[in-house]
């Protein structure tokens, strides 16, 4: 397991820094026992110019709130207040390449009833460096993600992770590197903890939105495709369909994007090299540390 703090970290608490080793929370929360909580997950670079930049904070704080609310959790606290305690944050853990997790919860509460209050704590650690582009070994999973009619899936909620890591340590008990998860009428969702994309015939898919989390990266993605004029369809799509793609890779806040080499059996053919998701991998590492992308997307013609 990852060294989240040592006796130095600090992390901050309902309006306050305090240290990692002496933070306390209620165990008779309504969130530990039910998953009742809502979080997000954000990634700080030390940019090009030295600066150590929070990529998309204001969406990410954005959205915690968005997921509160559609939990009924009360939520009074506002984006620009948390970027600021964030980057404060950041900066008393001398902490540059960091992940960031904000979670918001509930009091002690044996019920189901609403709450009058949340509380909120945000904690950072180091981010490993990135090593080398090994490309996934993805299983289909035999589990679903949740049905958006029992859960409300674009937030992004605690207890909705049981699934995600149901469907990881399932593709890992088996020898993958990762899950595919479809939806509740069997198409193509997302990964436990990212998005998805196929590419065939230099063309970029993604599932619609409406049955898996909208993700940040997901949305810079459909930016670059935009910027380098890549044809993007978001649509349905089968795992028949996938398996004939050219390349695939998933994206997310933690994952960046990453290129698959197969799923299950099936071997995705194009060297990742010479794919258009290559250019998109490289465009996105360049975004987030606000690096100037300089190389010609020549692959992008044929
Ligand atoms: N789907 C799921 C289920 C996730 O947990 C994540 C990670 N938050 C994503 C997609 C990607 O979202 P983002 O790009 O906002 O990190």
């Amino acid at each position: 397991m990852a060294n989240y703090y040592t006796e130095h970290t600090v992390l901050w608490l309902n309006g306050s820094f305090v240290k990692a080793t002496e933070a306390k929370m209620d165990l008779y929360s309504q969130s530990l026992h039910y998953g009742y909580s809502v979080f997000e997950g954000i990634r700080s670079y030390k940019t090009g110019s030295g600066v150590t930049r929070i990529f998309k904070a204001t969406e990410h704080f954005d959205r915690l709130q968005q997921s509160a609310k559609a939990l009924n959790l009360p939520y009074h606290w506002n984006t620009a207040d948390l970027v600021a305690i964030t980057y404060e944050l950041l900066q008393r853990n001398n902490l540059q390449d960091a992940y960031i997790r904000p979670v918001v919860y509930a009091p002690a509460n044996m019920s189901f009833a609403e709450n009058k209050e949340s509380f909120l704590f945000i904690e950072a650690w180091e981010m490993q460096p990135f090593l080398g582009d090994k490309l996934l070994s993805v299983m289909t999973s035999s589990f679903q993600r949740p049905n958006p009619k029992g859960f409300k899936i674009t937030a992004k909620a605690a207890g909705h992770y049981v699934n995600s890591i149901l469907a990881s340590q399932e593709a890992k008990a088996a020898g993958f590197d990762e899950a595919l998860l479809t939806d509740m009428y069997g198409f193509v969702a997302e990964g436990p903890g990212a998005n998805i994309f196929y590419e065939k015939d230099g063309q970029l898919f993604t599932p619609s939105t409406g049955n898996i989390l909208p993700g940040i990266t997901r949305a810079t993605v459909i930016e670059l495709c935009n910027d380098f004029g890549i044809k993007l369809w978001e649509k349905q799509i089968t795992l028949e369909e996938l398996k004939k793609a050219d390349a695939v890779f998933y994206c997310g806040t933690a994952a960046e994007v990453v290129g698959w080499k197969n799923l299950d059996d099936t071997f995705f053919p194009m060297p990742w090299e010479r794919s258009v998701s290559k250019i998109i991998q490289d465009a996105y590492k360049f975004k987030v540390t606000e690096k100037a992308y300089r190389t010609e997307p020549a692959g992008l013609a044929g």
